[in-house]
C-alpha cells in the first residue's frame, strides 16, 4: 500500500492578490519538485471532494459557513476581505472545502486500510481556522473536519493531532481544547503571530513556545521531550500532522532555522508512533510555506518519508 495524495485543480482557484504569498505557485513548486523527485510516480493521486456542510458543522459554527459561503465574491477580479491578510476570490469557497474534503478523505483511506498514510496537497491551509473565525489565511480547519470525521464516522476516542507550523495552531486549538479524545501539539515561533499557545492550560494540549532563531537540534529535543511521551501515553488511534513548513530556515515569513533533515526525522519519529499504537495510520495536511524552493523540497522530503514507510 503506498501513500495517498490528495489534491484538486480547484485549490488553485483561490486567489488574494498579486503579492500574497499564500499563493497557487506553492503548489506549482510542490508539483515540480514531486516530479524532479522521481516521487510523482510513487504515490496513489486522488481528486479531493468537497466538504459537505454536515462535515464542515461538525467543527464550525453553522452560521459562521453560511457567512463564508456568503462572502464569496462573484466577480473575477474582486475580493473581500475577511481579515486584514485574509480574502476570498471567486473560486476561495470552492477551494476551501476542497481541501477540508481532502482531510476527510485521507481519513476514510486510511481508516478502512486502502493506504497507511495520506498527505493532503491542499490550499489554503486550516490551522488558524477557529469555530467561528476565518484568519491568517485560512477558512475551514481542515484537519479539524477531518479528525471530527474521524471520530464521528469511525468511533475514534484517542486522535493525536502534531502541528510543526512554525505559526501556533490556534484554531485547532480553539475546536479541541478540553475535548479528552483529541491530543494536540504544536510547536511554534514565540511570541509571534497568532499571539496564542503559551497560556493554554488546557489538558490535552500540549503547546511548545520557541524563540526566534530556534535550531533543528533544539526543535528536536524540545519535541522528543515534550511532545513523543504524550503521544506515547495517549496511545492514539490516528495521528494526524498539521504540516507547514514556513519554519525552514529559507522561509521569511518567520525565524526558525529548520532544515529538511529536521522535517525528515519528525516525520519519522511520528511514524514510529503510528506503527507502535495505530497500524501506521497518519494523516498530514499541508498548512504554511511560503518559500517556493525550501517549500517543494521539505515537501518531498515529508512525503518520501511517509512513503518510505507506507
Ligand atoms: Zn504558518
Amino acid at each position: 500500500m503506498n501513500l495517498a495524495y490528495i489534491g484538486h485543480s480547484e485549490c488553485f482557484g483561490h486567489f488574494m492578490g498579486a503579492h500574497h504569498p499564500e499563493a497557487p505557485d506553492r503548489l506549482h513548486a510542490i508539483g515540480d519538485r514531486m516530479i524532479a523527485s522521481g516521487m510523482e510516480i510513487l504515490v496513489t493521486h486522488y481528486d479531493a471532494p468537497l466538504a459537505t456542510f454536515e462535515q464542515l458543522t461538525r467543527v464550525h459554527d453553522p452560521d459562521y459557513v453560511r457567512r463564508i459561503e456568503e462572502a464569496a465574491p462573484k466577480g473575477d477580479e474582486s475580493l473581500t476581505w475577511i481579515d486584514g491578510d485574509t480574502a476570498m476570490s471567486k473560486g476561495t469557497l470552492q477551494a476551501a472545502r476542497r481541501s477540508a474534503g481532502a482531510a476527510v478523505l485521507a481519513v476514510d483511506l486510511v481508516m478502512t486500510d486502502k493506504h497507511h498514510a495520506a498527505f493532503c496537497c491542499v490550499r489554503p491551509p486550516g490551522h488558524h481556522a477557529e469555530r467561528v473565525r476565518a484568519m491568517g489565511f485560512c477558512f475551514f480547519n481542515n484537519i479539524a473536519v477531518g479528525a471530527a470525521h474521524a471520530m464521528e464516522v469511525y468511533g475514534l476516542q484517542r486522535v493525536a493531532i502534531l502541528d510543526f507550523d512554525v505559526h501556533h495552531g490556534n484554531g485547532t486549538e480553539d475546536i479541541f481544547k478540553n475535548d479528552e479524545r483529541v491530543l494536540f501539539c504544536s510547536s511554534f515561533q514565540h511570541p509571534f503571530y497568532p499571539g496564542t499557545g503559551a497560556e493554554c492550560d488546557a489538558p490535552n494540549v500540549v503547546n511548545i513556545p520557541l524563540p526566534k532563531l530556534t535550531t533543528g537540534n533544539e526543535f528536536r529535543a524540545a519535541v522528543e521531550a515534550r511532545w513523543l511521551p504524550r503521544v506515547d501515553a495517549f496511545a492514539p488511534q490516528l495521528i494526524m500532522i498539521s504540516a507547514g513548513f514556513d519554519g525552514h530556515a529559507e522561509d521569511d515569513m518567520a525565524h526558525f532555522n529548520l532544515r529538511e533533515p529536521d522535517y525528515a526525522w519528525i516525520t519519522r519519529r511520528l511514524h514510529e508512533m503510528a506503527v507502535k499504537h495505530c497500524r501506521g495510520r497518519i494523516v498530514s495536511c499541508l498548512e504554511g510555506g511560503y518559500h517556493l524552493s525550501s517549500l517543494g523540497r521539505c515537501v518531498s522530503t515529508h512525503v518520501d518519508e511517509l512513503i518510505g514507510h507506507a
